[in-house]
């Protein structure tokens, strides 16, 4: 028994270690509210109004079915890559990118559709509230001009990171990141995509992840639709594999921005964001969904197995806390669910006549018909290469310039096929390839530089 109680101590001591928000939510609410006292009301009135939606919803007897009734189309995410150079190589580069991308729709693909292989971990009261969100989502693969991309841009800084408070738009929630003006990247259409910038959060550090969602835009807040999306700090991007990739602690399993696509489709945290107060104090207001239990403030760090009970001062069953729930601030590996409510209430947003369904009304966009498999949209102009003859009818001369940074180049078909790679050497910048007898048409090159990749192309007559 005293082994028993000193592993639930050390449980607790582990979760008050880590008390700093690892999301950004409640912060915003509170930022906004200093800059724009309005917005206080109006928030009482978005979250009025989603408990009136959802009450519907469950007279319209979708709940309890805990699947979903409506099918939807996939959401098309596109990552920004807002980061300097000793950044993205700690992210592996381009390559790194490429797998943190696509591990992290592999996740979210995972936990918005009951597919989470670690689900039998959670406990045996919360089992049957175990909820399928019934959403899917893919990499971008066209840009808002009809051009081809991998799903993420890299946009290299020389900046450490992004504070809090911003300059430009709204001036708070790491706004800096989201415009070009002040070194950031500017948001793609947020009716056709779920935008996403992976940065460093400076001030403050420990924050992983920081979302608008749709209802905060417009009105009182001093939002407008060009911040619409998710801040990620890159050391949660993607799942880690193999153990020597950069991670920040407790997350290296892609579920920081699982929660915070909660927050995107309208979810809160489930202790209310109140200050430790519970639904039953005057001013106690929980997260509105049902069936996650009372909870006074966050929970987080690492937890044994079988996962225990715990309670906190609102807990109003033997059953404690749901700790384990997505909405909630576990490491990684104890983060196992949505509850049938709250995947009730993202459905709502993201159905026929939601607030987020035109996200699902693009399958052009995630098919990308006549784009290889690679066209990374780059955006860095510290490195140029220069390609003549083009048009050529065989031998091609590529110039990767004077400072020969280039790690690698390769030239790909039409089908995504690579048909020549180079391994450039130290101080030579200009490279001869000849495609003579190959295919005519149209190929690209990808310059690897150690700050980011170039691509361009080349037309074989
Ligand atoms: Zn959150």
């Amino acid at each position: 028994m005293k082994k028993i109680l000193l592993i639930i101590f050390c449980n607790l001591c582990i979760a008050s270690a880590f008390a700093q928000d690892k999301c950004g939510a409640q912060m915003l609410k509170e930022s906004i509210i200093a800059r724009h006292p309005a917005f206080a009301a109006e928030l009482d009135r978005i979250q009025a109004a989603q408990s009136v939606q959802l009450t519907a919803l469950k007279k319209a007897k979708l709940y309890g079915a805990a699947e979903k009734t409506t099918s939807t189309g996939t959401v098309p995410i596109i990552f920004h890559i807002v980061l300097n150079a000793a950044q993205i190589a700690q992210l592996g580069g381009i390559e790194g990118i490429q797998e943190r991308a696509d591990s992290q729709i592999a996740v979210l693909n995972r936990d918005y559709n009951a597919g989470n292989g670690d689900a039998y971990l959670i406990p045996a009261a919360f089992k049957p509230v175990y909820g399928n969100v019934g959403i899917t989502f893919g990499l971008a693969r066209l840009t808002p001009s009809g051009g081809c991309t991998s799903g993420f841009e890299i946009d290299t800084t020389t900046a450490p990171g992004f504070d809090y408070n911003g300059t430009a738009g709204s001036q708070q929630g790491f706004s800096n990141a989201k415009y070009s003006i002040t070194g950031g990247a500017d948001i793609w259409d947020s009716s056709t995509y779920l935008n996403v910038w992976v940065i460093n959060p400076t001030s403050p550090s420990g924050i992983l992840g920081l979302t608008v969602p749709l209802s905060y835009i417009g009105g009182a807040s001093g939002f407008t639709s060009a911040e619409e999306g998710v801040i990620l700090n890159y050391g949660s991007f993607g799942v880690k594999s193999p153990n020597v990739q950069y991670f920040l602690n407790g997350a290296a399993g892609g579920r920081t921005l699982t929660h915070e696509i909660g927050h995107f489709f309208e979810i809160w945290h489930t202790w209310g964001d109140d200050n430790g107060a519970c639904p039953w104090d005057p001013t106690g207001k929980d997260d509105g969904i049902a069936d996650t239990p009372p909870e006074g403030n966050s929970h987080s760090g690492s937890y044994n197995m079988p996962l225990p009970t715990v309670t906190d001062n609102c807990s109003d069953s033997a059953s404690g806390i749901m700790y384990m729930n997505f909405m909630d601030y576990p490491d990684d590996p104890y983060a196992l669910l949505f509850t049938q409510e709250q995947a009730l209430q993202m459905q709502s947003n993201i159905i026929s006549g939601g607030e987020s369904y035109s996200l699902t009304t693009h399958p052009a966009v995630l098919a990308g018909q006549g784009c290889p498999n690679l066209a990374v949209a780059n955006m860095s102009t510290i490195n140029t290469f220069s390609i003549s003859p083009n048009p050529t009818n065989g031998p091609v001369h590529i110039n990767i310039g004077n400072d020969g940074q280039s790690q690698k180049i390769t030239v790909i078909n039409v089908l995504g096929q690579v048909v020549k790679t180079i391994i450039p050497s130290a101080n030579v910048s200009i490279y001869t390839i000849d495609m003579d007898g190959m295919q005519k048409g149209l190929y690209f090159v990808q310059c690897y530089f150690k700050n980011g990749m170039v691509s361009g192309k080349i037309i074989l007559q």
